[in-house]
């Protein structure tokens, strides 16, 4: 296992801070502690968890600009979207407010007669939460929050990409009143959270690759304890002939794929256009992108910032030259900038088809291709062309007839006249190679505790 790890601000390749990694040693310690501590926290009154999970977020909104410069300087995410993610993330607080007694308290089913039947919400036990680094906040949440309120302790693995801000969710859990046997941030790249699959936990909970995701779920899976699995995905989004304004159509479209430079597990990862409207989409879709302020992630008006990991320099640029050998039109874009940092221009290709790599595997940058279609039933095809499973959207402005296509996705998700969206309202999960499992909603509440059915004769 590496000892340190390194963190670079993207925008300049610099190394900002040298953290030591958790060692083996630590991690079994670490593993104990949760084991114990787990037991007093369950009996904790819900209310009381709850408490905590409150002040946490109080605690995070009064220090969201400390927070935000420090989320950007290890992610390269541009300061307004940094500031939006950490206000936005305090809706699964809310949701959890408003929803987690409903769904943990004990439920009486038959009440009356010679055996009454209940059922109990026990927590699961010590979880480990191993993490990507795109959307730390919202993802992390997502699982430690309400794991938390569940009443599970939680080994929380940041990404190596986003270890700062990990270290801060600590920070202020506890000094939100979490006791510090409960919740324990762990500082390591891959090969610690190798180590986290061979400790003796009570659920694993992943969120990141499809690659990563497998190997997780082959290696626990001997243990039989619960795999939860967000996972990518390659996100299509249709845009029929019937929509009203075909200029906003493109800013949405535009938004959707190049929110946080593509790096969004639901970013819109490719556009289908009705023949009867793409030239006019295209040309809009290409001036909104054009029209993007690429630069220092920390100027508040930057709207594309550096890509976080400098490995997908390379998976961006492969993804171009095989658009262009197989016959795509660049029309912005198609290269990584010179300069300091992992800038890549925002890229545009249209004419694509399914032969081409930007078509079919998960991008995850600021890279986007725009195939045209000839029929509602072509795009339909096109959509479900692909491993993946996550989200899928239709901009029209007939309901029915979105809603035909919509009901034929094979997806955790589906979007009419919207795109690249989560609430803590309904679930989020993912399909085949997308995932495993629900987090949000009240799935995502039952994800962290398992059911005990009582029979009770009087
Ligand atoms: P990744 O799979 O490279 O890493 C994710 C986490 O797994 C990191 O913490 C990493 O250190 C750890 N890890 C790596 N190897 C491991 C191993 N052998 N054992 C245990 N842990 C290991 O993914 P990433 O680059 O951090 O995230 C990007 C991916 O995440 C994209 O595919 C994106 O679509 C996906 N994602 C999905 C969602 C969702 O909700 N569906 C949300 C965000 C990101």
């Amino acid at each position: 296992m590496q000892e340190n790890i390194a963190i670079r601000n993207p925008a300049t390749g610099a190394v900002e801070a040298t953290l030591t990694s958790t060692t083996t040693i630590e991690l079994d310690v670490m593993a104990a502690i949760l084991k114990q501590g787990q037991r007093k926290w369950a009996k904790v009154p819900l209310q009381d968890r709850l408490n905590c999970i409150f002040r946490f977020g109080q605690l995070i909104s009064a220090n969201k600009q400390e927070l935000a410069e420090i989320l950007t300087k290890e992610t390269g995410k541009p300061i307004t979207q940094s500031l939006n993610e950490i206000g936005g993330a305090q809706n699964r607080i809310e949701h959890l407010r408003q929803n987690a007694a409903k769904w943990l308290s004990e439920e009486v089913i038959v009440g009356e007669g010679a055996t009454l039947e209940n059922i109990r919400y026990e927590p699961l036990g010590v979880i480990a939460n191993i993490s990507a680094w795109n959307f730390p906040y919202n993802v992390g949440f997502n699982v430690f929050l309400y794991a938390l309120v569940a009443g599970n302790s939680v080994l929380y693995k940041p990404s190596e990409f986003a270890t700062l801000t990990g270290q801060q969710f600590a920070k202020y859990l506890y000094q939100a009143g979490v006791p510090d046997d409960i919740f324990k941030c762990v500082v390591g790249d891959g090969e610690t959270g190798q180590y986290i699959l061979s400790l003796p936990l009570d659920g694993y909970f992943f969120t990141g690759s499809y690659k990563t995701g497998l190997h997780i779920a082959k290696t626990v899976a001997h243990k039989l304890v619960p795999v939860q699995l967000e996972l990518g995905g390659k996100d299509p989004l249709y845009v029929t002939d019937d929509v009203t304004d075909i200029e906003q159509a493109a800013v949405s479209a535009a938004e959707g794929a190049f929110y946080n430079n593509g790096q969004s597990c639901c970013a819109v990862e490719r556009i289908y256009v009705s023949e009867k409207i793409y030239d006019k989409f295209v040309e809009a879709f290409v001036a909104e992108v054009a029209s993007y302020k690429v630069g220092d992630p920390m100027t508040v008006d930057t709207f594309i910032g550096p890509l976080t990991r400098a490995a997908q320099l390379t998976v961006l640029s492969d993804q171009v030259k095989d658009a262009l050998e197989k016959g795509a039109r660049l029309r912005l874009g198609g290269h990584a900038l010179q300069g300091k940092g992992y800038y890549y221009a925002p890229t545009v290709f249209e004419h694509c088809d399914h032969s081409m790599a930007l078509m079919i595997d998960e991008t995850f940058g600021p890279l986007i291709g725009i195939q045209k279609v000839s029929s509602d039933e072509e795009a339909i095809g096109l959509m479900q062309d692909t491993a993946y499973g996550l989200t899928a959207a239709v901009f029209s402005s007939d309901r029915n007839r979105a809603m035909r296509i919509l009901d034929q996705m094979d997806t955790g998700t589906v979007y009419w006249n919207c795109c690249d969206r989560v609430s803590p309202n309904v679930p989020w999960s993912g399909r085949r190679n997308s995932g495993l499992g629900s987090t949000l909603s009240a799935q995502g509440i039952r994800a962290f505790v398992q059911p005990k059915a009582y029979h009770l004769r009087p």
